[in-house]
Formats: C-alpha cells, sequence, structure tokens
C-alpha cells in the first residue's frame, strides 16, 4: 500500500481523518460492532497505526495538547494503546506503562508503581470511556493522580460524554443502529463483522 499522504498545513483533524481513510482503517458500509450495534462506519485505528509516521505525526500533536499539564508518566490500555501512548511519552520524554487485561479485568502486570505519580490516559479510541477509566482507576488506588486522558480517535456519542474529559485529535459520532432500526439492513445490504473469521456467524 502507498500511504503517500502529504504533510501539508492542515487542521489536525483533517489529516487525522485522511490518514484513517488512506490506511483503511475507517471503512463504510454495513457492519456489526464489538457491542452488536449496527454502523455505516467502522474503524481500526491499527491500520493507520501501523504506519510509524502516523503514529508519530499523532503522537506528537497530542504531546502539544498535553505538555501544559506536565505529566510525569503516560499510562495506556494494551493492545489498542501500546502504540499512540508510546509515542506520546516518547515526545515528552517521560516513562510509558501499561494495564492489560488478564482473568477479565485491567492489571498493572510488569511495573511497579511509578515514584513520580501524574499522569495522563492515552488510547486510540475513545468509545464510551469505560475502560478509560477503568484502567486509570488502577492506578488511582495505587496512589497516583490521574491529571487527564488523551485519544487520537473521541467517538462517544453525548450520553458518555460527561464521565470522562477527554482530549482528542478528531472527535465524531456516527449513528449507530439496533439490528430491527438499521437502515442498512433495511436495503439487504450484506452486514460485514469485522475481526471475527469466516467461520463465525
Ligand atoms: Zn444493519
Amino acid at each position: 500500500m502507498d500511504c503517500s499522504l502529504e504533510f501539508r498545513n492542515e487542521k489536525v483533524s483533517t489529516m487525522i481523518q485522511k490518514m484513517m481513510k488512506e490506511s483503511g482503517a475507517h471503512l463504510e458500509g454495513h457492519f456489526q460492532l464489538t457491542s452488536g450495534l449496527h454502523s455505516g462506519h467502522y474503524l481500526q485505528c491499527a491500520l493507520m497505526l501501523r504506519f510509524p509516521k502516523f503514529a508519530a505525526y499523532a503522537g506528537e500533536k497530542l504531546a502539544e495538547r498535553l505538555a501544559p499539564l506536565k505529566p510525569e508518566f503516560i499510562l495506556s490500555p494494551a493492545l489498542g494503546g501500546l502504540i499512540i501512548g508510546y509515542e506520546v511519552a516518547r515526545v515528552l520524554d517521560i516513562p510509558f506503562i501499561f494495564c492489560e487485561r488478564q482473568d477479565g479485568g485491567m492489571r498493572l502486570r510488569r511495573f511497579t508503581v511509578p515514584d513520580k505519580k501524574r499522569f495522563v490516559m492515552v488510547e486510540d479510541v475513545v468509545t464510551t470511556g469505560k475502560s478509560s477509566i477503568e484502567t486509570a482507576q488502577i492506578l488511582v488506588n495505587l496512589g497516583a493522580e490521574w491529571i487527564g486522558s488523551a485519544s487520537i480517535i473521541d467517538r462517544r456519542s453525548s450520553e458518555f460524554e460527561q464521565g470522562l474529559k477527554l482530549e482528542s485529535l478528531w472527535k465524531l459520532s456516527f449513528p449507530v443502529y439496533e439490528k430491527k432500526d438499521c437502515p442498512f439492513c433495511a436495503q439487504g445490504l450484506p452486514l460485514v463483522k469485522p475481526g471475527s473469521r469466516p467461520d463465525q456467524k
């Protein structure tokens, strides 16, 4: 694939949209999301972040916005937050640690609690904010200070925006539908379930 997107002096949200489209990370059609709801759009940030220059761009832009908070380390949830969390930490020149899912819950498995206390949570996409809060709370319970949150993409609907104050590079809200209300089902468009194996129904 030729991802020769030119880095013109465009709005950050415009650049992110182009990077998502060009890398195949933003698909349009008829999708069943992991929540079971149907949508005309599907986002898979990993497809954008496989291009290091795109990851570096997003990391730099998030770091610029987070620098005034003076974080002392970056925390991300694995796997989705690993690349962008690392890129933000690299620009700010501070440590990066991650939580990962084990036995159904998020855990800080590989790291001790940093001596420095002030942290920002960084993710690729925030859909509801629930997993962000779950992840950050682990460090809060261990005595760290949660001073901010950031993601490349904020796709929360308004009902979830109260729970979490979030810096993002692209804020969007695509409509999602229950199967019975889905306009694409009504048109008879084939349903795609991204991420599932072909033998899964
Ligand atoms: Zn549908």
